[in-house]
């Protein structure tokens, strides 16, 4: 297979493969700090994976890693068959086909919810405004939030937020969604809206690496769930089994420590 770089065309660079994303003993260091140590994983086209873990195990370093929010010191990554470690333009390329929603929305609080969802398509895409605008107000009904379109995020609630971040990263149409903990910052009863939305997306084959700690969402929606414990990877199971029957004492305490 040919690794090319040195072009932003996504197309261009991409490798023939089934695989969304493969990771290749990777590891990365916050100054002495060792915090992913030899990660593999493969991920492939339409996946769901939920990885959990301790707080502090790495998992939000892990798909940081993805779309080159962080950078890594050690082995490879590939997203959507282009390798990311090969700098140059590949950074861009990925950025364009991944999308991620974090865990405080990072919406722009002076831009409307359909200004937030059409300014990275006009702006890194080259979209034309008027489909720009119909792509937004598609995605914003998809979250079942069009009559949001003209308001500022401030005057919405954290879970109309969420979801317009969703709506946001779909506006990209990404190739591979990225989620960090997108529950955790929103109150108990805004949860579900949220992980609805997120079960649409999944239904739908949207190939999502979600770090959260919704382990019925992890039960009901995952292909695969993945433990982290101290920047490794400590075991990567079906839903049935991991939670029936671990086969790690790590996962084993981790799981008795959280309800699920
Ligand atoms: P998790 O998502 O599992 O809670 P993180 O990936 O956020 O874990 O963090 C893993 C470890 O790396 C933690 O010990 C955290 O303190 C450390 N860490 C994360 N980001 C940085 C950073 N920018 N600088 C230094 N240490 C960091």
């Amino acid at each position: 297979m040919a690794e090319r770089s040195g072009t932003k065309d996504p197309a261009a660079l991409r490798q023939e493969s089934d695989l969304a994303v493969r990771m290749e003993g990777v590891g990365k260091w916050y100054g002495d700090f060792h915090a992913l140590k030899d990660i593999d994983l493969e991920v492939r086209n339409g996946e769901r994976i939920v990885i959990c873990g301790p707080s502090g195990s790495g998992k939000s370093t892990l798909i940081r890693c993805l779309n080159q929010l962080e950078a890594i010191q050690q082995g490879r990554i590939f997203v959507d068959g282009i390798e990311l470690t090969a700098g140059g333009g590949n950074i861009d390329a990925i950025r364009q086909e991944v999308g991620m929603v974090f865990q405080q929305f990072n919406l722009f609080p002076h831009m409307t919810v359909l200004q937030n969802c059409t300014l990275a398509p006009m702006k890194v895409r080259g979209v034309a405004r008027a489909e720009a605008e119909a792509t937004a107000r598609k995605y914003l009904e998809r979250v079942r939030i069009p009559e949001q379109a003209e308001k500022y995020p401030a005057q919405l609630s954290g879970g109309q937020q969420q979801r317009v971040a969703i709506a946001r990263a779909l506006c990209m149409n990404p190739r591979l969604m990225l989620f960090d903990e997108p529950t955790s910052a929103l109150d108990p009863e805004m949860v579900k809206e949220v992980l609805d939305t997120m079960i649409d997306l999944a239904q739908e084959g949207m190939t999502m690496i979600c770090v959260t700690h919704e382990m019925g969402f992890a039960r009901g929606v995952a292909d695969r769930v993945i433990f982290m414990d101290e920047g490794e990877i400590v075991e990567v199971a079906p839903p049935e089994t991991f939670f029936e029957n671990p086969g790690h004492e790590r996962t084993r305490t981790f799981l008795g420590q959280i309800a699920h």
